[in-house]
């Protein structure tokens, strides 16, 4: 019985290399590459071998015949890709990874994150080259959006850090977290240490909607949201009310996809998982029975992925509709099999009104083409949303599906305003990246100025010699965490060419120079050791209750833990 890949796939192609038939697609050297929701397994060529069952970091390789309930999907799936894409799995040319030749001798290279592209640029690092590393993060714990991202109820996705834990002990790496680049060290002090920076620092901040209302009490960036169910220890404990029966999530991209079902999952099922303990509390007492996923545009052009989707449609409890338009209605009938909107054949089509209670049950309701114009306000908070249809031409198709949304632009003959009554209604359009100091930004697209993971001056295109970029900051705020695998490759193969050509520059001082200025500018800094018994803190908090971890969720009890090693 052939193997397929499920839910959790992470893209970072780790099964590929293994697999001794070839039979796993699309390959890193496949157009595809990175543009599919999952690689897939071809069941007819599968040998049942399980190798990449075995290699794969996030457990999301089963035997067909295991797969149970809404996971057997998968291996539909995973067949059904190959139906389009016939392949006669033939191998590639021959890849090897490099080295740098030995006159180049020992760097130093700090890496400034300790999320998912900076944990593959170590690994590809410490692969490739005899390198010391300096890791740093702003926290007093490592893993970025590993931890303060990934939804807790997808904990095979985590999986993925105990591969980056080993290399962070490695004897070549040294830690030193609750350090902030740009504030207690600037760029010109690491560059003046280490032979070069590569920056993985992801793109913190979130995309505004540019609407009146928008900065009210109980409008909230999808940032901060899922910041306070993964216990970020930047984001308060009380930053989220769910005393309302109504939530609006705007946008239809994978992270409104987590909230939406974070919001009304049974919290009996959350308490197995890290989730924030103020989190599970608030959602024990939480009055929400209705999410609104609004979309601007229409079904054909949902941003989410298809296995995430289809967690939706599987919530126990929760009805899943669409609200009625003929336009979505249209769209949906008309959909290709392999189209975003032919997931929603089935779905009930529903009269929304959005002024009205919600009913008693439980449900998720998908409105489309729905511009955001207002968040109203009432007593000094947000009191709903009001939308307005996208633009539509005079036959009432939306203008343009495919491309960019003006949401000030014209509206058509059926354009109509409507408010949705809502006390919470959180923004998650995206993330963007924020400014460096020291290293040169680009506004338009939010990222580091870089060209293939060198950093650029924006104005002469020119390297900034030993500096580079990988992950969010350097490709912008989307892909999954595997898509970092590709990008750590291409960033470290920018800096392995450089060292060869000698183009980096010498740090005038050494290791020991930069441990003596961490310990000046942050004595509460810390490091492995300290990391090492918060970890162990959060088990053995778990393990009393049956969880994974119990997070701690503020800098001083991460800190306080650290102290306890
Ligand atoms: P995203 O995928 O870029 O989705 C952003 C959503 O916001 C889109 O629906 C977009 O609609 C909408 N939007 C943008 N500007 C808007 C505006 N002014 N008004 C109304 N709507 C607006 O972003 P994301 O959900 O934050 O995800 C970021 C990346 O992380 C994605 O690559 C995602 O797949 C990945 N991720 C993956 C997982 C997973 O695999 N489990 C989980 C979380 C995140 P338009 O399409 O109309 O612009």
């Amino acid at each position: 019985m052939a193997y397929a890949i499920t839910r959790s796939c992470c893209n970072d192609a780790s099964c590929v290399s293994v697999c001794p038939v070839n039979c796993i697609h699309p390959t890193p050297d496949e157009p595809e590459f990175g543009t599919t929701d999952l690689l897939y397994i071809d069941p007819r060529a599968c040998i049942d071998c399980g190798a990449c069952a075995d290699a794969c970091p996030v457990d999301a390789v089963f035997p067909v015949d295991r797969l149970r309930g809404p996971d057997v999907v998968f291996g539909d799936l995973n067949r059904d890709w190959y139906r389009d894409h016939p392949n006669d799995h033939a191998w590639g040319a021959p890849s090897f990874p490099r080295s740098l030749p030995g006159e180049v001798g020992t760097l130093r290279i700090a890496v400034v994150g300790t999320g998912p592209s900076a944990g593959y640029t170590a690994q590809e690092l410490l692969r490739c080259t005899s390198a010391e590393l300096t890791m740093i993060d702003r926290l007093p714990v490592t893993g970025g959006l590993l931890r303060h991202g990934v939804a807790p109820d997808h904990q095979s996705t985590k999986r993925i850090a105990e591969s980056f834990a080993s290399v962070f002990h490695d004897p070549r790496l040294r830690m030193h977290l609750n350090l902030e680049v740009g504030t207690d060290v600037s760029h010109q002090e690491l560059a003046a240490h280490h032979h070069a920076v590569v920056y993985a620092v992801g793109a913190a901040a979130d995309r505004r909607l540019g609407v009146p209302g928008e900065d009210l009490p109980g409008s909230v960036p999808a940032t901060s949201f899922v910041g306070w169910y993964n216990a970020d220890p930047t984001v308060p404990a009380d930053t989220v009310d769910l005393s309302a029966e109504r939530v609006v999530v705007v946008g239809n991209g994978n992270v409104a996809v987590d909230i939406a079902r974070i919001l009304l999952t049974d919290p009996d099922r959350l308490a197995a998982t890290d989730i924030a303990d103020h989190a599970l509390a608030a959602l024990r007492r939480s009055r929400v029975r209705e999410v609104v996923l609004l979309a601007r545009r229409g079904p054909e052009q949902a941003a989410w992925s298809a296995p995430e989707f289809l967690g939706l449609r599987r919530l126990p409890g929760v009805e899943l509709v669409v609200e009625d338009h003929p336009q979505v209605r249209a769209a949906i009938e008309a959909a290709a099999p392999d189209s975003r909107a032919v997931l929603l054949a089935d779905l009930p089509l529903v009269r929304h009104d959005g002024d009205a209670e919600p009913g008693l049950g439980r449900r998720i309701v998908l409105r489309f083409l729905s511009t955001p114009v207002e968040l109203t306000e009432a007593d000094g908070r947000v009191s709903g949303l009001t939308v307005e249809r996208t633009a539509l031409t005079a036959d009432g198709d939306p203008i343009d599906p495919a491309g960019p949304i003006d949401p000030t632009g014209p509206a058509g003959p059926t354009a109509r305003r409507d408010t949705l009554r809502a006390a919470l209604v959180v923004r998650s359009i995206g993330h963007r990246g924020v400014p460096v100091p020291g290293l040169p930004f680009d506004e338009r697209t939010g990222t580091v100025a870089q060209h293939g993971g060198r950093v650029v001056d924006p104005a002469t295109g020119r390297p900034l010699p030993g500096a580079y970029v990988v992950g969010w900051a350097k490709r912008g705020p989307s892909g999954g965490i595997g898509a970092n695998r590709a990008c750590a490759r291409e960033t470290v193969d920018a800096l392995m060419d450089d060292a060869q050509a000698r183009a980096l520059p010498v740090p005038p001082a050494g290791r020991t120079e930069f441990e003596q200025l961490v310990r000046r500018r942050r004595p509460d800094a810390v490091g492995l050791k300290e990391l090492r018994a918060v970890d162990r803190a959060e088990r053995e908090r778990g393990a009393a209750q049956g969880r994974p971890r119990v997070k701690l969720a503020t800098v001083a009890e991460l800190l306080a833990a650290g102290r306890r090693r």
